[in-house]
């Protein structure tokens, strides 16, 4: 068994970055600008987004973090978008999810210049991703990818089970693994809440992406030997000897399931640092997109 370390992927990742950066700035005398807006005092949004922050700060980026009040308007948020959208200093820029309940998260999302929807969310780069377009390929999906890519998992003709439709991992996973591309031309099965036995499609598949928010859903007895799994979930699970107060767990049976696979992402340590290092190749694309 494999263990796919998305934590040493994503430093290689960022190294390369860094190493980019060194060389914008030298041959244009730019850097690449990441801004980030969260709205409310949501804890694991403000963990996610602060490391997103900082994570700019190690490859060489300028970041701005803009903070609002869990009370921020509809109209006050689609404000502070229209002047991101037209600084010209910041090359692409994130809205942290979830917002508060009162924010339409669509229109918000609309809202954002698609040429810096560095989240990749905008329907227009929904749109291009599923058409196999050059665009920003939402950043958990796009580490999968690469995370597959750099282990050489082969994926052409592999039957794929994804469990879960978001339209932030399920569903783009889906798309962009039957595309075809470097990693993708695979058979794709895609499955959610309403699928009926699904053990019965699990057990055959060759590679599971498991994006569905269960903690430790998939157990050993759902997959046949050999099987790469690719464990999405995070969740926060109360944990006393813990200094935070929590652990974090996957949708995977880790324990039970790397015994029989062949390859497995770790949770924490896979897919999350995976997502932070392709939100910052996404923003080194919008950056050299304006050259
Ligand atoms: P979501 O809640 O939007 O969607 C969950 C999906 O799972 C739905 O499509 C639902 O139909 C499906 N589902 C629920 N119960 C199921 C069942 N019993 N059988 C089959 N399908 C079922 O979730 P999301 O936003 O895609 O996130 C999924 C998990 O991934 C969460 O734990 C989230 O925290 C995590 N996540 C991690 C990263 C990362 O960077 N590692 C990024 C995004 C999401």
């Amino acid at each position: 068994m494999i263990v796919l370390d998305g934590k040493k992927t994503a430093a290689d990742i960022k190294e390369e970055i860094a190493l980019e950066v060194v060389e914008l700035k030298r041959r244009e005398n730019i850097v690449p600008h990441l801004a980030a807006v969260i709205v409310g005092n949501d804890g694991a949004s403000i963990t996610y987004v602060n490391a997103k922050v900082k994570a700019c700060e190690r490859v060489g980026f300028e970041s701005s973090l803009i903070r609002l009040p869990e009370n921020t308007t509809e109209d006050d948020l689609l404000n502070e978008i229209n002047i991101l959208n037209v600084d010209k200093d910041i090359d692409g820029f994130i809205v942290q999810l979830p917002l508060p309940s009162h924010i339409d998260e669509q229109k918000i999302i609309m809202a954002i210049d698609p040429e810096k929807d560095v989240d990749g969310f905008h329907p227009t780069n929904v749109g291009k991703m599923a058409l196999n377009l050059p665009t920003f390929i939402s950043a958990t999906p796009y580490g999968i990818l690469e995370l597959l890519d750099r282990y050489n998992v082969e994926t052409s003709g592999k039957h794929v089970v994804v469990i879960g439709r978001s339209h932030i991992v399920g569903s783009p996973m889906s798309i962009l693994l039957a595309q075809k591309r470097k990693v993708g031309n695979a058979t794709v099965t895609i499955t959610h809440s309403r699928t009926k036995n699904l053990k019965e499609i699990t057990l055959q598949a060759d590679i599971i992406i498991a994006a569905l928010g269960i903690p430790e859903f998939l157990k050993a007895d759902m997959i046949k030997d050999d099987v790469t799994v690719i464990d999405v979930g995070i969740t926060r699970v109360p944990d006393s000897r813990k200094k935070s107060g929590y652990r974090l767990l996957g949708d995977v049976d880790y324990e039970e399931v790397s015994k029989k696979a062949s390859f497995i992402t770790p949770v924490p340590g896979g897919v999350g640092p995976m997502t932070i290092a392709m939100l910052l190749k996404n923003t080194l694309i919008a950056c050299r997109n304006k050259i």
